[in-house]
């Protein structure tokens, strides 16, 4: 358990930086296999932090790939088999999903689940899948054979061995739910961050945007590559950097790209995306998979969405929508505005 908290605070690749007067209601807890940190400003902060703190919870035990119940686990049992009745939030994520899967080209895939078990990146006995087992789980991952029936609340996969894996999308919808619970009790100002899916509620204490730090790959944890000032919005990172082993001096890490079935390798380091709900800025996030010159022709077409991309070359690539909004903190990056 020591070992797997370690690994999860090593994950968290934003820090938000605040000069703050005013003390809010924090907490930092494991859920979701991740670290999941609240800072709430208002009068019931602490209220509206303990409910959120449940709500997170409740999802984790529906959504989860790694439990044992739940709707994904029902889901993914039954593939091949026959159609789940599964909850309406469940159904809404496994449509995003499959939204994201088809405007993404699949670089974005809801089915890549055989895969994201086979390479099991954070196990301490992880290794390196043969070309042959590679070639045994592709077949399975073609998320056209996901169905979702909104009609009959059901969900079906139609082959055995099919896996739904929600990682790259839930967490982002778990921190839009805790925004709307934060609101509801009258909530003006707060931060949600679930393992790096970052959910911003109005602007700073002092009344400036909240000015949050995108970790440098591979450096220090808290040590920046650009800061963003930003207010009411959403902001999540997937990142090389994050969840990995090390074979033969190679790095293998946790972002699949279903295309090869091996972590993908598109020359970025991370990649950051700004948008109003994080349940898209998380699934946009996996443009990772894709590389600079796609991801940011697909997140151009998004309205209201932005991209910070850091590339192996030492450049960071920023969409010309958040200009105003980035400040260059690690002079090592060259920034080209796109
Ligand atoms: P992101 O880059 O946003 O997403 C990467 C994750 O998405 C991968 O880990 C994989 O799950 C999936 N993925 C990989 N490639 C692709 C792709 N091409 N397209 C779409 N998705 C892809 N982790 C544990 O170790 N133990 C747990 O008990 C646990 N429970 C969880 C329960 C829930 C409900 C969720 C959502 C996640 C859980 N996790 C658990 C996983 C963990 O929280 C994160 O998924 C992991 O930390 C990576 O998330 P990220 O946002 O850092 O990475
Ligand atoms: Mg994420």
């Amino acid at each position: 358990m020591k070992h797997a908290i370690h690994i999860v605070l090593l994950i968290l690749t934003i820090f938000i930086l605040s000069g703050c007067s005013q003390k809010p209601y924090q907490s930092t807890e494991q859920i979701m296999g991740t670290i999941v940190s609240q800072s709430i400003y208002g009068r019931d902060a602490q209220a509206a932090g303990i409910e959120a703190s449940g709500k997170i919870r409740e999802l984790e035990s529906v959504l989860s790939f790694h439990l044992k119940t739940g709707d994904i686990a029902k889901l993914n049992s039954n593939a091949g088999i026959e159609d789940v009745p599964v909850r309406k939030e469940t159904l809404f994520l496994l449509e995003k999903s499959l939204h994201y899967s088809e405007i993404t080209g699949g670089s974005f895939n809801i089915l890549v689940g055989p895969l994201v078990k086979r390479w099991n990146v954070t196990a301490a006995d992880a290794d390196v899948p043969s070309p042959a087992e590679i070639r045994k789980l592709l077949p399975l991952i073609h998320y056209k054979d996901l169905i979702v029936n909104e009609t009959k609340g059901t969900a079906r996969l139609l082959k055995k061995g099919q896996m739904a894996d929600l990682g790259g999308i839930a967490k982002g919808y778990a921190s839009d739910e805790v925004l709307a619970i934060y609101r509801k009790h009258g909530i003006q100002k707060a931060i949600i961050d679930i393992g790096g899916n970052i959910g911003l509620l109005g602007s700073s204490p002092e009344g400036k945007p909240w000015r949050v730090g995108v970790q440098s790959p591979g450096k220090e944890r808290g040590e920046y590559a650009a800061i963003l000032s930003l207010t009411d919005c959403s902001l999540s990172t997937s990142g090389a950097y994050e969840r990995f082993f090390k074979k033969n001096g190679k790095i293998y890490h946790h972002i699949i790209d279903p295309a090869t079935g091996y972590p993908a390798d598109s020359g970025l380091l991370s990649a950051s995306i700004i948008a109003p709900m994080s349940v898209d800025s998380d699934a946009l996030s996996k443009i990772f998979v894709m590389g600079a010159d796609r991801g940011i022709a697909l997140i151009k077409n998004i309205p209201d969405t932005g991209a910070v991309l850091i590339t192996r070359d030492k450049r960071i690539i920023v969409t010309e929508n958040l200009k105003s909004r980035f400040e260059l903190t690690d002079k090592e990056f060259r920034v080209e505005f796109r």
